[in-house]
């Protein structure tokens, strides 16, 4: 029995302790998945200097955010749809040397480009209006180099010395990447994981400690973000060669959580370890409640690209197999990486199944900004190709981004990846995104569910249950570019009801065929249609 089945059996009988005793409400949640308020929430990842400009000086600003809230959730079923989503993450928003914000001059203040503290409390209650949590990058693994307080640390001021890390001769030995690590500064060394201009803050200092306690109550308490996206967390402490994912740095960081949830006890922490699910995986409850999946990342994608699901299943069940139910961050990609549409050779059939996937699994699922409409670019060095102007239409140069010159070249594809294009437009992939993050808002299935795998008898087919107390839905997702006949559905975990009425409820319009339920509950060899379309997606109901 894998832990995976054990928190499956665990649930269902959870799940029958609690039909027998209590409340609905109580029960949806006793048997589903997932903790907390974030396990409802679809979030949306925004660069900023690229979403939108409000004031024709070409850099996308806080105002202009709040601009397009009507975009990402209106909050009003009378009007068109919107995206629906429920969270926003925004990269940096402080004061910055670097146009992406991860090297902090001023912990408290926002950046100068993108407005004022007034516009972003204006944006927090504009978004909590339509219900939409914000979460805010925090960049404490380290600072920029010209931040005043490594300045005075440089300096040998006293007061700052040990707010990095120093060390007078060089300790010579290079970053986990092969990196150098070790930078000369006025005949002394500091350490640097990720390159001169970003100096290690010493935690080791407890004054350091101190310090980001109180950023963090400032942004949390005083201007009421709803938690953070903490970056580079798995960097936070290093024990000499030892540079990643020290137990220092697990210590930390669960200690700074209890910190923060003495004056913000549902504050999330949504950590950055890029590493492997096993590493990640080890900070989710003890400091960090969602880390991001990057390897079942790799797996969607995969799967989309060579339309084979049998990575992304032994992916997502070692995810089940590794974390607390439901609490990881599900992506395709970020900002960090080539763009999804580009990693999949421009196929928008391809972006759509990989989009169900996303949006049908279990966990939190994350969106990066103008993933939703197929926007695409290559990881060069600076990254600027993969955060460029957000496409809102096919106005020529500005693609209705900005009034005036924007801050860097909007995408040679605008004319043919725009909003105003796939807005009205029932087949986009705008329309796809928005449709399944709305049955996800609606179907608490979908985002609290238990995630129970499925024997497709194809490479190709992806199947699985998502069931909580009230309802069963079966997601089918066929990765290839042909239709397929030459497949059978068999669940061999877990049990249905034996009332056999079939529902879709997104994919199809044709008859569906019920299953035939056995005496445990479960069914094989199932085809609910004789043929599954080309990169299609089907989401069923199983028992009224
Ligand atoms: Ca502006």
């Amino acid at each position: 029995m894998t832990a995976n089945h054990k928190w499956l059996l665990l649930t269902l009988v959870l799940g029958t302790v609690l039909m027998l005793s209590a409340p609905l409400g109580a029960l949806a949640q006793g048997a589903g998945e997932g903790c907390c308020w974030w396990n409802d929430r679809v979030f949306y990842e925004i660069f900023v200097r690229s979403f939108k400009d409000s004031d024709g000086d070409g850099i996308g600003d806080l105002q202009g955010l709040i601009q397009q809230l009507d975009y990402l959730n209106d909050d009003d079923d009378r009007t068109k749809p919107d995206l629906a989503i429920t969270g926003l993450w925004l990269m940096p928003v402080t004061e910055a040397a670097s146009y992406h914000g991860y090297d902090t001059l001023d912990y408290r203040q926002i950046e100068q480009d993108y407005g004022s503290l007034d516009d972003f409390r204006q944006l927090i209650d504009a978004a909590h209006q339509r219900g939409i949590a914000v979460l805010i990058d925090l960049v404490i693994n380290h600072s920029s180099d010209q931040h005043p307080w490594f300045v005075a640390s440089a300096q040998g001021n006293p007061e700052y010395d040990d707010w990095y890390v120093w060390a007078d001769q060089d300790p010579g030995y290079r970053g986990p990447d092969g990196q150098v690590v070790w930078h000369e500064r006025g005949g002394r060394y500091y350490y640097g994981v990720f390159w001169g201009g970003m100096p290690d803050l010493n935690y080791a200092n407890p004054a350091v400690s101190e310090e980001m306690i109180d950023v963090a109550r400032f942004w949390l308490d005083e201007v009421g973000a709803d938690g953070f996206r903490i970056d580079a967390v798995k960097h936070l402490i290093e024990d000499g060669r030892e540079q990643e994912n020290t137990p220092a740095t697990l210590d930390w960081i669960e200690t700074y959580q209890d910190a923060l949830h003495e004056f913000a006890p549902d504050s999330l922490l949504v950590g950055e370890v890029w590493s492997t699910s096993y590493a990640s995986a080890d900070y989710v409850g003890n400091g960090i409640d969602l880390v991001f999946e990057f390897d079942l990342a790799t797996g969607m994608l995969h799967a989309a690209r060579q339309r084979n699901a049998d990575g992304v299943r032994s992916l997502q069940n070692r995810a089940l197999d590794l974390y607390p139910p439901g609490q990881y961050a599900t992506f395709l990609t970020n900002h960090d990486q080539t763009r999804v549409m580009t990693e999949l050779r421009e196929n928008v059939d391809a972006a759509r199944v990989a989009a169900s996937a996303l949006l049908t699994g279990p966990g939190v699922p994350f969106i990066y900004y103008g993933e939703e409409i197929g926007m695409t670019g290559t990881k060069r060095p600076g990254d600027y190709l993969i955060r460029t102007p957000m496409q809102w239409d096919a106005t020529p140069a500005t693609a209705g981004f900005t009034t005036g010159e924007p801050w860097h070249l909007v995408n040679v594809d605008l004319a043919e990846v725009n909003v105003a294009l796939q807005q009205d437009d029932p087949d986009s992939l705008l329309s796809h995104y928005r449709t399944l993050i709305q049955l996800r808002n609606e179907h608490a299935a979908l985002q609290r569910g238990a995630y129970i795998p499925i024997d497709t008898g194809s490479r190709r087919v992806y199947a699985f249950l998502r069931q909580n107390a009230d309802e069963t839905l079966l997601v089918l997702i066929n990765f290839d570019d042909d239709p397929v006949v030459d497949y059978g559905l068999t669940l061999e975990a877990g049990s249905v009801s034996a009332d056999t009425a079939i529902t879709t409820l997104f994919g199809t319009d044709s008859p569906l065929a019920a299953p035939a339920i056995d005496a445990n509950g479960q069914f094989s060899a199932y085809q609910p249609l004789p043929e599954l379309a080309p990169y299609s997606t089907l989401i069923l109901q199983v028992g009224s």
